[in-house]
């Protein structure tokens, strides 16, 4: 399929679609269409329609789209059927947490080793994943062509660890650190900020409980 430029919101609903589909591909229909889709995910079936037109030309009238077909080409568009290998850096909390997840391998993210500066940690391995020392970080990378790197660093050392990924040859940046960080124009940082997310439930919950009820 020739794929035209899709935007940011509808590649954020693809792995929506993708984990509905999967659900329903267990059960005994084999065809569904973009309207049921919309219905189970309180979507505008109009944006779900044209969602899906961009990333699969499988969706027949009255038919609809064939299940497995779907999900073959929403993974295929995301890459997800490609397996990128990634780096992490920072074995803390929310490090080993991330190493720990064995789910990664269905989106196509493949975490081959770890990095800390905490020497109580190098050699260890979680979840079958090494950690090793940061001076090893630019070797490995450029050894094995590593284009992902996972910042899971205090903010204060987020961008040293953004600056040696990039001098690694890292193409995509994954940071959880809370801090806005600088790189070139052709690297991507995809930044977690659970701030914000909270921002809005909190915000949500001060104008309900301040109304009279
Ligand atoms: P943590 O203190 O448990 O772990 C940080 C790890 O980074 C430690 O192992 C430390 O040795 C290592 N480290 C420090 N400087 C380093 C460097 N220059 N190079 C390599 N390793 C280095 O922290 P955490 O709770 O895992 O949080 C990590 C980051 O993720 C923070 O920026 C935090 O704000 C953010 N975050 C954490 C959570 C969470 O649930 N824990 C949630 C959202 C965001």
């Amino acid at each position: 399929m020739d794929y035209k430029s899709v935007s940011v919101q509808t590649i954020s609903r693809l792995p929506k679609y993708l984990n509905y589909l999967k659900a329903q591909s267990k059960g005994n229909s084999q065809n569904i269409s973009a309207t049921m889709i919309a219905e189970a995910l309180g979507l505008n079936d109009v944006q779900v329609r044209k969602d899906l037109s961009l990333v699969s030309d499988g969706g027949r009238p009255k038919i609809g789209y064939l299940i497995d077909e779907l999900i073959c080409d929403i993974e295929h568009f995301l890459g997800y059927d490609d397996t990128h290998s990634a780096v992490l850096v920072g074995v803390g909390n929310l490090g080993r947490a991330l190493l720990s997840y064995s789910g990664f391998d269905e989106y196509g993210l493949d975490i081959v080793a770890a990095f800390d500066i905490n020497e109580s940690l190098i050699g260890c391995k979680i979840n079958g994943k090494q950690v090793f020392p940061l001076n090893k970080l630019m070797d490995l990378c450029k050894r094995m062509q590593i284009k992902i790197g996972i910042i899971t660093v205090p903010s204060k050392e987020a961008q040293n660890v953004c600056d040696i990924l990039v001098h690694s040859g890292v193409q995509a940046i994954w940071n959880f650190a809370p801090v806005h960080l600088n790189a070139p124009s052709d690297v991507l940082i995809q930044s977690e900020n659970m701030a914000c997310s909270l921002a809005l439930l909190s915000k949500h919950l001060s104008e309900k409980l301040s109304k009279p009820q």
